[in-house]
């Protein structure tokens, strides 16, 4: 009897290493809960809030969820009404002329990305993306059962390399993922960047036969600093899938949000809508729910601070390159992503630990010797935080070999 238990595939996800290390250090966190607490830690590691939630938003829940007919609760798909807010303000951030038509209701990015690979790519299909990634593009791949090409950006602008791109696309790929504004990045790709990758793309698919689909991950496209321009892929590849979720701009990620959207024009929307919303049923019911989707057109009214958010970037940037780190400003989103002070960034980020400053080493996003700090914290814990920084730079500089001792993840609180 084959005494296997669980299945190849859900193994595969389990083995992956961003979800092996992302996974052991979320649970090492919640080990050490209280005595995080306890010892006062000050966490930058996820884009989680820090602070009571907008009251403007628990009240759009609170009135979304009073029933106004005996339907209020029944199974629900993408609410119309849901999704023509979303797409009168997508247009005010990407102006293509959306229409509720071109949009899909889903469970958060996450939801938006896994039906976007489906709808697209068979199995055997090969997904391209930039390193450092989100580190959960890995496993969306795998469990689409596609598989994953990683081509490192160009540092230290992050940029995306174009040349290398073309060079890992092939006969069998089918997906190239772009996020911008980038996590951990912070940088926003533009126009000349997305305008070349767009030819490539399109001569690529010439080359091959085969259209090349563009997913546009790009939940921060309204967390953008110094009034930069924000553009989407979309508006230079018409075979863009773009992806976003209300997590970033609400703050609320526990609430799972979210939309796909395809551009006006693309003679193959009807197509992959249905593809999109037979995914999502099969899929297990991946809308979100019905509650969620009655709050969007007030939800689509809200946002978090970003001048706040601003000026704790400002703050933590100038203050981190006072001391001597290298750190490029982000454009957008809410993280810093400066370079570690010795190679190796996990010993860095341990020594970081031993002060009570938890941040994410760079190895979990696939590129050694940088680390990621989160902006969700308050500007206080950025305050308390600045002196350890400065400290854990002074001591890996002072150990003898340059190196600091180095620790599991997440162990030595
Ligand atoms: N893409 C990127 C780049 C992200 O940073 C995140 C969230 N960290 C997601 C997708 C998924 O967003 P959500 O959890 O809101 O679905």
């Amino acid at each position: 009897m084959d005494e296997q238990v669980t299945s190849r595939r859900s193994a595969r996800i389990q083995a992956a290493a961003p979800f092996r290390m992302l996974f052991g250090f979320l649970r090492r966190r919640a080990a050490q809960e209280d005595a995080r607490r306890e010892a006062g830690v000050l966490d930058f590691t996820f884009g989680d809030p820090h602070e009571m939630q907008l009251p403007a938003y628990v009240e759009a829940l609170r009135e979304a969820a009073m029933p106004l007919d005996d339907q209020w609760f029944a199974y629900k798909q993408s609410e119309p009404a849901a999704q023509e807010a979303a797409a009168a303000s997508l247009e005010r951030v990407v102006p293509l002329g959306w229409t509720g038509a071109n949009l899909r209701m889903t469970t958060g990015g996450f939801g938006a990305i896994t039906v976007a690979m489906k709808a697209v790519a068979d199995p055997g299909d090969e997904v391209v993306y930039s390193l450092p990634p989100w580190f959960l593009y890995e496993i969306l791949a795998i469990e689409a059962g596609l598989v994953p090409v990683k081509v490192p950006a160009l540092q230290p602008s992050f940029d995306l390399d174009l040349d290398a791109i073309a060079a890992a696309i092939t006969a069998r790929t089918r997906i190239v993922v772009v996020n911008t504004p980038n996590n951990p990045s912070g940088r926003i790709y533009p126009p000349a960047t997305l305008s070349a990758l767009s030819s490539l793309l399109e001569q690529a698919s010439v080359r091959h036969g085969r259209r090349i689909w563009l997913v546009s991950d790009e939940p921060y496209n309204r967390i953008v600093f110094d009034g930069v321009d924000f553009h989407s892929p979309a508006q230079f590849y018409p075979w863009t899938m773009l992806c976003y979720s209300y997590g970033k701009t609400l703050l609320a990620p526990g609430q799972r949000l979210g939309y796909l959207a395809v551009p006006p024009g693309l003679p193959e929307t009807e197509e992959l809508m249905d593809a999109v919303n037979s995914l999502q049923i099969a899929g297990g019911w991946l809308f979100p729910n019905a509650v969620m989707q009655y709050a969007v057109p007030q939800l689509e009214e809200l946002s978090i601070d970003v001048p706040a958010l601003q000026a704790k970037r400002d703050r933590l940037v100038s203050a981190l390159r006072e001391m001597g780190y290298e750190v490029t400003s982000p454009e957008g989103t809410f993280y810093l992503w400066p370079r570690s002070p010795i190679p190796d960034d996990e010993a860095f980020v341990a020594e970081l630990e031993r002060r009570g400053v938890l941040v994410m080493p760079g190895a979990l996003f696939e590129t050694p010797g940088w680390f990621r700090i989160c902006l969700t914290a308050t500007a206080e814990s950025i305050e308390a935080a600045l002196p350890h920084f400065a400290a854990a730079l002074k001591a890996v500089r002072t150990e003898p070999s340059g190196q600091a001792e180095r620790s599991p993840l997440g162990t030595s609180l």
